[in-house]
């Protein structure tokens, strides 16, 4: 997600171990445990995991606060540094989810900085799961939160202009390996989330965690695709989409074209895979073959990942393009994992 200031950042303060594909599940029952989206990952389940070393440190503020930690950043894809919609405008969509199936989001959210936070709040204060646009806003301000100026970040103002040249909406799948970040094309990104091609990129920050008295609970958080129509509302703030968690089998949250998580409910369904008895890396694998099995021509270009845990603390991840890192804390320490994929 960050590339280089990401991993310059990354290495003064823990750098992660880098495991290959086929080290994707560690079967030992491991809590309290952290799994997050991209290499962005790591630093993102590092704070998550402060929390879960706390006293009584539970997974929901772990996952929240991890969320949090992104969002403040300046990134092409999570927070209002995040690239602007068609109308030049950054939209939000976040969701949380706990250990009791209590859950909350919000989509299409402008000039609020932690969309993470006004989701817990949707959770916490209202009888309600979702909540978009101007409501969503409105609702912020009710909290306390405050209205940001809505200017674009000088990156996103730069991948904006640039992307103004053609103005065509082409997703592209996201390569991430550690470090290096090019696109399906070969060609670096000339400004952060967009490339000389005038492609651009998208990513979301999915984390979600096992504390260590069994709680499991999920959030996911995004700008969603760069230059989308206004108004679209991927699938990261939608329960069941992008995040599930059921805290007697396990938790899942995805990152990609959220058209196609959409479609196939795929962090639910990776979850009713686990409670099948699946591991979550084969359950992650199924739900990855069903989204190429319906779109065989068209899932060549695009990219959806998916991480998940199962209730003993065991991980698994799979994607469909290579290019897809994730990021696991445990007691063992911090890893960097590349996830197997269909291609
Ligand atoms: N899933 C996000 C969306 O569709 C984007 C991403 O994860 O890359 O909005």
């Amino acid at each position: 997600m960050h590339s280089r200031r990401n991993f310059l950042r990354l290495s003064s303060i823990s750098l992660p171990v880098l495991l290959s594909t086929d080290q994707f599940s560690i079967k030992k029952n491991k809590k309290p445990i952290v799994v997050a989206t991209w290499d962005s990952g790591v630093s993102v389940a590092n704070k998550a995991w402060e929390v879960l070393q706390e006293e009584n440190g539970s997974a929901l503020d772990a996952v929240h606060a991890g969320a949090i930690s992104i969002e403040n950043e300046i990134s092409c894809c999570v927070g209002l540094g995040g690239n602007p919609d068609r109308d030049g405008i950054v939209t939000l969509d976040a969701c949380i989810m706990d250990h009791q199936f209590n859950c909350g989001g919000v989509a299409g959210l402008e000039r609020i900085k932690n969309p993470i936070s006004v989701a817990r709040k949707v959770m916490e204060e209202t009888p309600h799961v979702l909540l978009v646009g101007a409501g969503a806003q409105q609702f912020a301000l009710e909290q306390g939160f405050k209205l940001e100026s809505g200017k674009l970040s000088a990156s996103a103002n730069d991948a904006y202009k640039e992307w103004l040249k053609d103005s065509k909406y082409t997703p592209v799948m996201n390569i991430e390996q550690t470090q290096l970040r090019i696109n399906t094309k070969g060609s670096g990104p000339s400004a952060p989330g967009i490339f000389k091609d005038g492609s651009f990129n998208h990513d979301t920050m999915g984390l979600i965690a096992l504390d260590s008295k069994g709680r499991l609970a999920g959030a996911c958080t995004t700008s969603g695709m760069g230059f989308k129509m206004r108004g679209r509302v991927g699938d990261s703030p939608i329960i069941g989409s992008g995040l599930y968690v059921d805290n007697e089998v396990g938790a899942v949250v995805a990152t990609g074209q959220g058209e196609e998580v959409i479609r196939t409910s795929g962090a639910h369904l990776i979850t009713e895979f686990m409670r099948q008895g699946k591991s979550p890396a084969k359950a992650c694998k199924l739900a990855i073959e069903r989204i190429v099995k319906i779109n065989p021509t068209k899932s060549r270009d695009f990219q959806v990942a998916y991480i998940a845990i199962n209730k003993r603390g065991n991980f698994g991840s799979c994607c469909i393009h290579p290019g897809f890192s994730y990021a696991v804390q445990n007691e063992e320490g911090s890893q960097l994992h590349t996830a197997p994929t269909f291609f």
